[in-house]
């Protein structure tokens, strides 16, 4: 399925210490003088997509719950023919009316929450309620049957923790869980020394994770970004890139900008060594972000035979 990663705009309630966006957005200031797109704006790239092939949309951000025309434009989508994904940080859904008003629209949620307690959450997130707001927005959604996936970007806030955040969610009924290694722009980048941890010290936590996850529930679809196979021996088939493979076409659209392909940008702003030539994964893996070699060098990286 070809699909479209449409940005609506860089506004947002929370103010992770791992955004990524912080660059983008000050840019869309300085350029457009402003920091979201427009109804129309939006509704021209939906429909450039849909010519374009694409069956299926994110709506993304920023958070695209804090839009007021955002029923008019998932109207549109659905009147478009997409399948729609929204990636949000859930904190709207603390309100059961509000929440009941997106079901006609079959929508796939992509849900953060970067820690099981309030503490840890709102370390992250640095915006006072969040973890409660965003918890009971979960249940609400769950309550009214809606598709979710749980999201975690893992850091060094978090990494010890990623299987009782992975009990959380399996306790909030939710049964696709996806953990992302952070991508050092932005804010990410600001606060490299607090967000980023070391590959090597996050490999047991993401086993032990796994370990669990399929002792508890083989349904579960669990899957792992940007953390390359020389640090998933034995859980290959989780390292969430293998998605990617085979020919489909995945548009991103930036405010401004060309868009962009994903399929190959992403292979651009990822990093690959001169030891992975003797690696059997090499042909399939795409390597970390390529800020990380930058801070902790590429020793970690050891072929796999
Ligand atoms: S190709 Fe390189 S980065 Fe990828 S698994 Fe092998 S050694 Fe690691």
């Amino acid at each position: 399925m070809n699909s479209a990663d449409i940005k609506l705009g860089y506004s947002c309630n929370n103010n992770c210490i791992h955004c990524v966006i912080t660059d983008q957005k000050k840019n869309a200031l300085k350029t457009r003088g402003n920091q979201d797109r427009t109804t129309e704006e939006y509704k021209k790239e939906l429909y450039n997509s849909r010519i374009n092939g694409c069956t299926s949309v994110t709506f993304t951000g920023g958070e695209p719950t804090l839009r007021k025309d955002l029923l008019e434009l998932l109207n549109y989508a659905k009147s478009l023919g997409f399948r729609i994904n929204m990636q949000t940080n859930g904190r709207a859904f603390y309100y059961k009316k509000f929440a009941e008003r997106f079901t006609p629209f079959n929508i796939t949620y992509t849900i953060a929450l970067h820690g099981h307690t309030a503490e840890m959450h709102e370390s992250i997130t640095r915006s006072k309620e969040s973890f409660g707001q965003t918890f009971k927005g979960i249940k609400n959604l769950v309550e009214l049957k809606q598709k979710i996936w749980g999201k975690v970007v893992i850091s060094k806030k978090n990494y010890k923790n990623l299987k009782n955040i992975s009990k959380m969610f399996i306790d909030l009924g939710i049964l696709n869980m996806n953990f992302a290694f952070p991508h050092a722009q932005g804010n990410a980048w600001k606060h490299f020394d607090k967000v980023v941890p070391k590959y090597t010290k996050i490999k047991k936590y993401i086993h032990e994770t796994i370990d669990y996850v399929e002792f508890y529930n083989k349904n579960i679809t669990l899957s792992f970004e940007t953390i390359p196979f020389c640090f998933m021996v034995g859980y290959e088939k989780y390292v969430s890139e293998l998605k990617f493979k085979g020919n489909k076409h995945i548009e991103l659209k930036q405010l401004d900008g060309k868009t962009k392909d994903w399929q190959k940008i992403r292979l651009q702003i990822k990093s690959k060594f001169k030891q992975c030539k003797k690696c059997k994964y090499d042909s399939i893996c795409e390597g970390p972000w390529k800020e990380y070699p930058k801070k902790y060098g590429i020793r970690e990286f050891s072929p796999v035979s």
